[in-house]
């Protein structure tokens, strides 16, 4: 049985001061589920809904300084800024914003709605018209090389200009009377030049922005690589002995998957016991192949060698006992200094006569 969702029975007043602080991703969403709450969230000439985004933008978005842009909402420009993804194909993951045309889009999408200045040039030229002139009143962003692997001065890249734009102030001006035109010009040279420096400014904005959140990103990448491997590294099995071996986990797709991995959510336990449960196989596929290989070799060793070989790998898996990243021993007087490694023999002769240990390696 389904009744009226209790969700939408909320007063405006209460709506409002859920709302307050919220991201605007949240915000986004609420604004899709129904109508009404679409009707509050979306109102263009309402004051509270106007506050809600302003409020989500300052404290979710602090480094966005700038108010909106002329004709321009908060809501719009919280989406603009906080979407991710082209506007116009869908392709996931764009975040490049063209501040000149206020559009988020990928490379083919721009150049589908953009003109060259040079064609500009060639295609409106005509003896009622400078189409340089014309041009004035817009915003424009530089382009790029038309072919990546072609840099030669006839791809060059030339500024481009929304093409909607240009058709409606190339229209606006031939229905312009003649003595009209020189104001018009006049004036669309003033405002151009002012949006231009609107557009330089915004570009900065967001470009900083851009670094200070890739590094930041970045940062988190390396936390999170750390993470996994000082976990992987304290992983101990049934004999308290270290789990996995650095130089074989280092051959695991599944290891260097995640150590690779572009996600900058925190590695949480969940995701630790997800990850062990695909290294585990993994692990012990290739370390089954490695011992076979070991065996193979040893037999063309005299017996000694062998027995010498493997009491080494012994002592050199005891000697990383006592030692994952953060327990390293701290030696806070030479007495310590001193004590410390004379330990390490006592360790290894009691595991050293371990068969199963010498079983495992
Ligand atoms: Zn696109």
């Amino acid at each position: 049985m389904t009744g009226p969702c209790i969700a939408t029975e909320i007063p405006p007043e209460i709506f409002i001061n859920i709302c307050q602080d919220l991201p605007p991703s949240d915000l986004l969403s609420l604004a899709q589920v129904c109508k009404k709450f679409y009707g509050y969230l979306c109102s263009t000439h309402s004051r509270p809904t106007q506050e809600i985004w302003r409020n989500s933008r300052s404290q979710f978005l602090p480094y966005v300084k700038m108010l909106p842009p002329d004709n321009m909402d908060e809501r719009q420009y919280v989406k603009l800024l906080s979407e991710r993804g082209c506007q116009f194909c869908k392709r996931p993951r764009i975040r490049r914003i063209y501040w000149a045309f206020r559009v988020r889009c990928c490379k083919p999408c721009l150049s589908e709605r953009t003109m060259r200045l040079d064609q500009i040039r060639r295609d409106l030229l005509s003896k009622f018209s400078i189409p340089d002139d014309i041009l004035r009143g817009l915003t424009y962003t530089t382009g790029f090389y038309k072919w990546g692997w072609d840099q030669s001065p006839k791809n060059r890249p030339a500024n481009l200009y929304w093409k909607d734009d240009v058709y409606r102030v190339y229209n606006e001006y031939l229905k312009l009377d003649p003595d009209e035109r020189k104001d018009w010009l006049l004036n669309k040279r003033k405002e151009g030049r002012q949006k231009m420096e609107d557009v330089a400014q915004r570009e900065i904005e967001h470009e900083n922005e851009y670094w200070v959140k890739s590094s930041e990103n970045e940062k988190k990448r390396e936390e999170r690589a750390s993470t996994i491997e000082s976990l992987i590294k304290k992983e101990r099995n049934d004999f308290g002995l270290l789990r996995f071996k650095m130089p074989i986990v280092e051959q695991c797709m599944v290891y260097n998957k995640a150590i690779m991995s572009s996600s900058t959510h925190t590695f949480t336990n969940r995701a630790w016991i997800g990850l062990k449960n695909k290294l585990i196989p993994e692990y012990t596929k290739l370390a089954a192949s490695h011992r076979t290989q070991r065996q193979a070799a040893e037999k063309l060793f005299s017996h000694d060698v062998a027995v010498q070989t493997r009491q080494m790998d012994i002592l050199k898996l005891i000697f990383d006992l006592p030692r994952p990243d953060s327990d390293q021993p701290v030696f806070d007087n030479a007495e310590n200094a001193q004590e410390f490694p004379r330990n390490k023999p006592e360790i290894f002769f009691a595991a050293g006569f371990n068969v199963n240990l010498i079983v495992n390696l």
